[in-house]
């Protein structure tokens, strides 16, 4: 609960001015409250309107979208860019293309981005754009055209210096293509612009593994030093069958585990003998195809239909990687009952406030997106880094510094826990060392 007055003022404030956008206000509330002892020390903040001024965005631009079907038909979205923040480095954050995305979203991805950032250590600022375009379903000229549309208004707010856009949900790497090629057409000028980009036009390796790799180094990392175990026999279930979900699945392999579910928006699988990822990776980054069929490929394998049943499913390892808000108390409630000991979010606040109240009550580990998932941007950073110097580093040298980075950041994010005095509460512990470079920075800047 706030019970710090400025805190309290400020949220109060941002209630007001931002009445509908919830994901948006559960982003901000969930910060505010781990601030708390932070903000109290630190009086300065109040004086220099550093909270006010963090959960306005440095601008947020709405445009529209217009395109042509293969029909001949003229179609509108609506696209979005939220700069939110750049007291650290040039604007960063994905763009997510997805029928439920709205400016509270978009605002509440670009929030928690800020943080994220900060936590990598590397020199990123934050934002996040999108559109509610759906390209499921779409043919590869549909969404080549919607792309270059959406970049044509794009393209006066973004530069390699300025704000470096990167795949989130329905944007991979052939989105992220026809996105390049629109801005490279229109500016005549190569340059590393967005980041996910294919490896033959600057793209960098690793960073399709980035998100889900990471998210299995921190869990190493906080399985070792919180519990004393590793991966190695452990059970461990995933939502959502996309780029994080996958990864992740093939890192928790390669560690040890086994996987035994996976899903995507119509249901979810389980496959008591392991999950066959060659066969996920056929059906959702080759065919686009549902996940069900996978019942129809691999013998002894389920299909639910109910896709947050997948948390009733017994294991020791949760991995949420879909979408926010996916796993609610009931679910938490299933997952505490069946005797899981960590939840670790791929997707970016799957987690809903009550259910994040019950895992850490019950003492489940819990690791919270900004900075589990923060191998993606971390990497995104690398990409940056090797395009400015005309280099690219081999995979080995990308993950290696990848897993430092997710190393780095459990103990930054635990060691702020316990100066805290909430030793072990990581969601307290990154949303501290993930602010106190940014106010700083927003401290030395002066007021604008
Ligand atoms: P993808 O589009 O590759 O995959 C998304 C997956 O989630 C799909 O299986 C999709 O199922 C499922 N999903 C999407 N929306 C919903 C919904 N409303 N309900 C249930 N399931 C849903 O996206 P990513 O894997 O890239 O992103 C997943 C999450 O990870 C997002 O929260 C994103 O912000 C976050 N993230 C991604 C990073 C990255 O590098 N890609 C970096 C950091 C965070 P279906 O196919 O049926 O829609």
């Amino acid at each position: 609960m706030l019970t710090n007055p400025y805190l309290k003022r400020v949220y109060e404030q941002t209630e007001t001015r931002n009445k509908t956008d919830r994901e948006f206000l559960q982003a901000v509330y969930e910060v505010f409250d781990s601030l708390q002892p932070y903000v109290e020390r630190h009086p300065e903040l109040e004086e220099n309107g550093i909270m006010e001024r963090l959960v306005e965005p440095d601008r947020m631009v709405s445009f529209r979208v217009a395109w042509i079907d293969d029909q001949g038909k003229v179609q509108v979205n609506r696209g979005y860019r939220c700069q939110f923040n750049s007291a650290i480095g040039p604007y960063k954050g994905g763009l997510r293309f997805h029928p439920t995305v709205t400016p509270s979203v978009i605002k509440f991805l670009g929030f928690e981005q800020i943080f994220k950032n900060s936590l990598t250590g590397l020199p990123l600022g934050g934002g996040k754009g999108g559109s509610d375009f759906d390209p499921k379903g779409k043919s590869d000229g549909e969404v080549m055209r919607f792309c270059q549309s959406f970049m044509t208004e794009l393209h006066r707010y973004i530069g390699a210096d300025v704000d470096v856009p990167a795949g989130d949900i329905g944007v991979g790497g052939r989105e992220i293509g026809y996105l390049f090629g629109q801005y490279k057409f229109l500016k005549n000028n190569f340059t590393g612009v967005l980041t996910g980009k294919g490896l033959a036009f600057g793209g960098s390796l690793g960073r399709t593994e980035a998100t889900g790799y990471g998210l299995l180094y921190f869990v190493d990392e906080m399985l070792r030093c919180m519990k004393g175990e590793t991966l190695a026999g452990k059970v461990v279930v995933i939502s959502g069958s996309g780029n994080v979900a996958i990864y992740a699945a093939q890192k928790a392999m390669q560690l040890g585990a086994k996987v035994v579910a996976m899903s995507d928006s119509q249901g979810y699988i389980y496959d008591p003998k392991g999950i066959d990822l060659a066969a996920i990776k056929q059906l959702k980054e080759v065919e686009r195809a549902r996940i069900r069929a996978y019942c129809d490929r691999v013998p002894g394998a389920q299909f639910g239909s109910n896709r947050s049943d997948v948390w009733k499913i017994p294991c020791d390892i949760a991995l949420p990687c879909a979408t926010q808000n996916e796993l609610d108390a009931d679910s938490a409630k299933a997952l505490i009952e069946n005797g899981v000991l960590a939840v670790a979010e791929g997707a970016n606040m799957p987690s809903t406030p009550e259910a994040v109240e019950l895992l850490l009550s019950h003492g489940v580990l819990f690791a919270p997106a900004k900075a589990a998932n923060a191998g993606g941007v971390a990497t995104s950073g690398l990409e940056m880094s090797q395009n400015s110097q005309r280099l690219g580093w081999t995979f080995e040298e990308v993950d290696r510094k990848l897993k430092g980075i997710m190393v780095n950041i459990f103990h930054n994010a635990y060691d702020a826990s316990k100066a805290c005095g909430r030793e072990g509460n990581l969601v307290v512990g990154a949303n501290v060392a993930g602010f106190i470079k940014v106010s700083n920075a927003m401290l030395a800047e002066g007021i604008f």
